[in-house]
């Protein structure tokens, strides 16, 4: 009787109590997870390469060709997901399911440290644990439902958001790279694909955003940042090449509008490029044997 009552007295580590929780999350996130068919994370090695603004047509092009889609901005420093979903300021509700993402105007289920913020000029200054631990409760608190796809739009670089998103999604379908056509954004992103290669990530391809933008009046093509760098990189590091993508001034204006340019303009140029690339990722995924580059 007495070891019994003993037994019940003994307390628990804080730090024991932690790893618990820590663990309790994973389990979640696990159970959360199997309910998500594929999932994709979306990585640059630099910043202004334009990865967001992929990412979040992306999220919206796969929509558009008939999937259930979720994004989770996972950039906590620098989020710009609902700005260009054009759900900012909107604030997710909670339930006895969980936390629910805000469905955007294109059937897309958002999610972003962003919507939480009291005022979303605040800056978020956390070092690497609390990200880690904002990182896991997205995937294993939100309710995400049912979902088909399920991108991760990552901060730019290999640091801790990417490392923790890799660990606790192993067996995600892969990375999308997303690359300028510029040396200086070739020699950083080859180090998001070393990242994804030692993590065991497979590299679903690149694409090269901003890549030559063709004259509105005479119709001519300049290669302003240059043009081939995606392909080249990609012949090296022996990964897919999924396209390239122009700069074209209506994708940055309606995404300050937190409109898709997919959306607004389906037969521009830059809208077919953009449908073909998101095509190409839904074959490579759902058919995983294809390994052409
Ligand atoms: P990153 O996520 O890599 O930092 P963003 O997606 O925020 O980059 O894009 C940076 C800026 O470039 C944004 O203003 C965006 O609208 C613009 N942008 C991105 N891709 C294109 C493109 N192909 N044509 C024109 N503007 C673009």
């Amino acid at each position: 009787m007495e070891n019994k009552n003993n037994m019940n007295e003994r307390r628990i580590s804080p730090q024991a109590a932690r790893m618990q929780e820590i663990l309790d999350d994973e389990k979640r996130v696990r159970e959360r997870m199997a309910k998500v068919k594929h999932k994709i994370i979306v990585m640059s090695g630099k910043g202004g390469v334009g990865k967001s603004t992929v990412a979040a047509n992306l999220a919206v092009a796969m929509s558009k060709l008939g999937s259930r889609v979720g994004i989770l901005d996972s950039d906590i420093h620098g989020p710009s997901i609902p700005k260009i979903m054009g759900v900012e300021g909107l604030r997710p509700s909670g339930g006895p399911t969980g936390i629910y993402p805000i469905l955007s105007g294109y059937g897309v289920r958002v999610i972003s440290i962003d919507l939480f913020l009291e005022n979303t000029e605040d800056p978020v200054i956390w070092r690497g644990p609390l990200k880690m631990s904002a990182i896991r409760q997205f995937l294993s608190d939100v309710d995400w439902g049912e979902l088909d796809y399920l991108f991760i739009d990552l901060p730019p670089g290999t640091g801790d958001e990417p490392l923790s998103v890799m660990q606790l999604l192993p067996n995600m379908d892969g990375a999308v790279i997303v690359t300028a056509p510029s040396d200086l954004s070739k020699h950083v992103v080859k180090k998001a694909i070393n990242m994804s290669i030692k993590m065991n990530i497979p590299v679903i391809g690149i694409i090269e955003n901003m890549s030559g933008f063709v004259c509105p009046n005479c119709g001519e093509k300049y290669d302003l940042l240059g043009s081939g760098v995606g392909k080249e990189m990609a012949e090296e590091m022996n990964v897919r090449f999924l396209g390239q993508i122009p700069i074209d001034p209506e994708i940055s204006k309606n995404s300050d509008k937190g409109v898709s340019f997919l959306i607004e303009d389906p037969n521009r140029e830059s809208s077919k490029i953009f449908m073909g690339i998101a095509q190409k990722i839904k074959n490579i995924v759902e058919n995983k044997n294809d390994s052409g580059k």
